[in-house]
């Protein structure tokens, strides 16, 4: 039996971080086998709020800094296909026939769009990032994935692509699957500030690629019980971000208890709880970055695992794309007009 297939990816937009590795990369390392996996570099998806020529002439390196995060993370570029979206046409095709089968209220429902703008501190919502959805469910149909690995901000992307999916079974025969989406361990990250959400554009991150120094210097500075102002005082520990990173990347339970257990009674100052903080995170980052490094050192190396990801891509998209136009009859429009043309060109001659 074949595979059933992943769809899942990042914008080329920065490094990725502790967020991206909890929502989504940890989820692919472990399915990698199981599945056959599409890896978008999703760099259309950038020029929705960031279209400036400056920001362009970025996506090269930000795409190689992806790919090396992936393999550091323990991607076997070798198993899955790694992909640069803009270079993939077929996907711009797909998406103009999926606009027609989407409503503008039914976009503007969207809650994560609105937050991208205005993180964007943009004033008013370009079309095209009203549209990110749809492109989105091109690049998820494209090869008629199974499932999607991704965080909490993307669960109603992936709804929207299963309408749209539905709506083409619908009104020309059956040519996807409907995918099903896998939120991660945790489905959204809180950042060093606080904030909900861990994001690059927030700069509230802790990279896959910080140096342990840096590490320790973010940690350092990050936001706990506001209301905790000595370290005698009883401190809160539920939805505290310190502590959050800890339930998630400390591996050592008891230390974590302990922690808690003290924080609680006022026996425990931020210090010592960042302290070892610090020395969890590293521990879990030392590895990847050691890979990352050696990965790096290798010239040209991850240029060819896009380009090799690419062609392959492209040839599924070629072949999804003409099984979506001759369901819809789009095709045979061409096919006969060009036929009667040709016919009447020998006919005169
Ligand atoms: P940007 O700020 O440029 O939008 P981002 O940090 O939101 O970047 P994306 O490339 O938009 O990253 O998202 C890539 C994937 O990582 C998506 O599946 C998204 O849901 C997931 N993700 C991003 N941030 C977090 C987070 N803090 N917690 C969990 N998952 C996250
Ligand atoms: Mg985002």
């Amino acid at each position: 039996m074949e595979k059933r297939r992943i769809l899942t990816g990042d914008r080329p937009t920065g490094k990725l971080h502790l967020g991206h590795y909890v929502g989504s990369l940890q989820n692919r390392v472990k399915l990698q086998h199981e599945y056959e996996c599409f890896f978008i570099l999703a760099d259309l998806h950038t020029l929705t709020t960031k279209p400036e020529k400056s920001s362009v002439e970025e996506i090269a390196t930000h795409t190689r800094d992806l790919v090396l995060d992936y393999i550091a993370c323990g991607i076997d570029p070798d198993k899955s296909v790694i992909y640069l979206q803009s270079a993939v046409h077929e996907v711009y095709e797909m998406n103009l026939f999926f606009e027609m089968m989407v409503t503008v209220p039914r976009l503007q429902r969207i809650p994560s769009l609105k937050d991208m703008a205005k993180s964007a501190d943009l004033q008013e919502m370009p079309f095209g990032l009203l549209g990110y959805p749809i492109l989105q469910a091109a690049d998820i149909l494209m090869p008629r994935a199974h499932l999607v690995p991704v965080g909490k901000d993307n669960e109603s992307h992936v709804e929207l692509t299963r309408e749209i999916a539905r709506r083409f079974n619908y009104l020309y025969g059956d040519v996807f699957n409907i995918p099903d989406v896998l939120i991660g361990n945790v489905g959204s990250l809180v950042g060093t500030d606080g904030n909900t959400k861990m994001s690059k554009s927030l700069n509230n991150a802790i990279y896959l690629s910080d140096s342990a120094r840096i590490v320790e210097k973010k940690v350092s500075g990050m936001y706990t019980d506001p209301n905790r102002v000595r370290a005698d005082i009883p401190g809160t520990v539920e939805g505290n971000p310190v502590f959050i990173y800890h339930d998630v990347f400390n591996s050592d339970k008891g230390e974590v208890e302990d922690l808690k257990e003290r924080y609680r009674t006022g026996r425990v100052g931020d210090v010592e709880v960042k302290q070892k903080l610090t020395r969890a995170l590293n521990g879990f980052l030392d590895p990847i970055r050691d890979k990352r490094e050696d990965i790096a050192s290798r010239k040209g190396y991850v240029d060819e695992v896009i380009y090799e990801g690419t062609m392959k891509a492209r040839e599924e998209a070629r072949m999804t794309l003409q099984a979506m136009k001759k369901a819809m009859g789009i095709s045979g429009i061409w096919n006969r007009i060009s036929r009667k043309a040709e016919q009447a060109r020998k006919s005169r001659s």
